[in-house]
């Protein structure tokens, strides 16, 4: 049966296994979340501006509407004048013309300047499309990149996942406290002694220490200078058999 240090050993080989794995991914991670979110920035710009050509167009459709009543109401009240029996219903007639002519003015310069505001908006929007296309091609390129290496790695990930699990549960719980301690400073967070020294930091191991570590098997020592697990130096793995 394998002892408890050997397994803490085999689960730091297999960890730095793992984390060269995905070391040669390089800063690709890094890549794909930045595209990610200039992707997501792009397409909010384009949606404001989307929302605001909808806008301008219900706006334009309702002050074309607002024209056409105007350009009616005016007809009628013409017609009316004719019809008037004094001067002071004629007057409040024109009065009541002038005012719609007024706001038929104003609201046809307004519509105008929206159609010009559209014409620039649409060149606006036909841009922050291309940018998302743009930047949508880019990131399926650096996912294809990903999954090349996610693909060529796959089977050997899938083999140190499992025989991590497997070894991790042949682990106590107080000993993966301890590991995963120190793991958090130092990636090889379990290192065999080699010619009497931590072969993590090079420093020297007491010979009394290393008796202890070879005789007690079921312990875990730390090297008082990295702070290190320390395994036996007989204790050899070799990762190219997993
Ligand atoms: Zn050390």
């Amino acid at each position: 049966m394998e002892s408890p240090i050997y397994n803490v050993a085999l689960l730091s080989v297999i960890d730095r296994e793992l984390d060269d794995l995905s070391e040669e991914y390089g800063d690709l991670p890094e890549r794909i979340k930045k595209i990610k979110s200039r992707l997501d920035d792009a397409k909010i710009r384009l949606k404001e501006s989307e929302n605001i050509l909808a806008e301008n167009k219900k706006f334009a459709s309702s002050a074309k509407n607002k024209l056409t009543s105007l350009k009616t109401q005016e007809e009628k009240l013409s017609k009316q004048q004719f019809l008037v029996r004094n001067n002071k219903e004629f007057d409040a007639i024109t009065r009541e013309i002038e005012n719609i002519r007024d706001e038929y003015s104003k609201l046809s310069t307004e519509l105008r300047s929206t159609g010009v505001r559209e014409e620039n908006l649409i060149a606006k929007i036909e841009e922050q499309k291309k940018e998302v296309t743009d930047i949508k091609t880019e990131l399926e390129d650096i996912e294809t990149e990903y999954e090349q290496i996610s693909n060529d790695q796959n089977e050997d990930v899938v083999n140190l996942r499992k025989k991590r699990k497997d070894t991790q549960k042949k682990i106590s719980k107080e000993f993966m406290k301890d590991y995963n301690r120190v793991r958090e400073h130092t990636k090889d967070a379990a290192v065999r002694v080699r010619r009497n020294s931590c072969s993590g930091c090079f420093s020297a191991v007491p010979p009394q220490k290393i008796v202890e570590i070879r005789n007690n098997l079921d312990q875990l020592f730390f090297c008082e200078n990295c702070g290190r697990i320390l395994y036996p130096e007989d204790i050899d793995i070799d990762s190219t058999t997993f």
